[in-house]
């Protein structure tokens, strides 16, 4: 595809994926329309980077839906301030698009393979506020915390605690919360001491797989 046709069809998923679902928040559109999804997705299933569902980005991961990438951005309610952090790094583009509306964002991926691609096409689209870690963010990253947005991108069990721990007083943190079928996308806010849930809508991630998630990655590849 030439690079006309790619902005023709970035258009487009914004158009008829996100702008006629429940995608308001015109950063968020901005972003989507910005980044070039296709440089994240392996060659062999490139020509489907614009489409409405998740792909393989190899080590049996997925690069989400387009439309659950934007749900999940716009529910951190981001001005272009925060420190945010995202568990879950895989192709690395939710992180691009991240990078395009916060501050500063820290991503960690289990998976060292994956990381190390991420970073690559990060460093291809000269991405300068992106840092890209390798281990279990399960933990989170007390190093750089507090964080005004943490977004999971894989399924927990239940909330893991140093997430919430490392959130900001008004902090945002938006995960898939469940079974390893399926689950209920959660976003918590911090009032201080105390902390509301408002359970958005069901999703189906692969799993966390870590200290604070699951216990190993056994199961089932599931695409989402
Ligand atoms: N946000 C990604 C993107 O834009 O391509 C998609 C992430 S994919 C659905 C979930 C990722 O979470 C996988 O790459 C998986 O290896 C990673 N993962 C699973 N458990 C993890 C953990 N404890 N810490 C960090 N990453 C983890």
């Amino acid at each position: 595809m030439s690079e006309s046709d790619d902005l023709a069809a970035r258009r487009r998923m914004v158009d008829e994926q996100l702008r006629e679902r429940d995608i308001t928040d015109a950063r968020v559109l901005e972003a989507m329309m910005t980044v070039p999804r296709h440089l994240f997705i392996p060659p062999e299933s490139r020509h489907f980077a614009y489409s409405d569902g998740p792909l393989p980005i190899g080590q049996r991961q997925t690069i989400s839906q387009p439309y659950i990438v934007a749900l999940m951005t716009q529910l951190l309610e981001l001005v272009g301030t925060e420190t945010v952090l995202e568990v879950g790094t895989g192709s690395g583009y939710q992180a691009a698009v991240l990078a395009r509306l916060a501050r500063q964002v820290y991503t960690v991926e289990r998976s060292a393979e994956l990381a190390g691609l991420a970073r690559q096409v990060l460093e291809r689209l000269e991405v300068e506020n992106v840092a890209v870690s390798q281990g279990d963010g399960s933990r989170g990253l007390p190093e750089f915390a507090p964080y005004q947005g943490v977004v999971v991108t894989a399924a927990a069990p239940r909330v893991p605690r140093p997430l919430l721990d490392q959130l900001d007083l008004e902090g945002r943190l938006v995960l898939p919360v469940g079974g390893r079928d399926g689950q209920i996308l959660e976003r918590w806010r911090r009032d201080g001491k105390d902390f509301r849930v408002e359970r958005i809508v069901p999703v189906a991630f692969v799993p966390l797989i870590g200290e604070h998630g699951w216990a190993d990655d056994e199961g089932e590849c599931r695409w989402i």
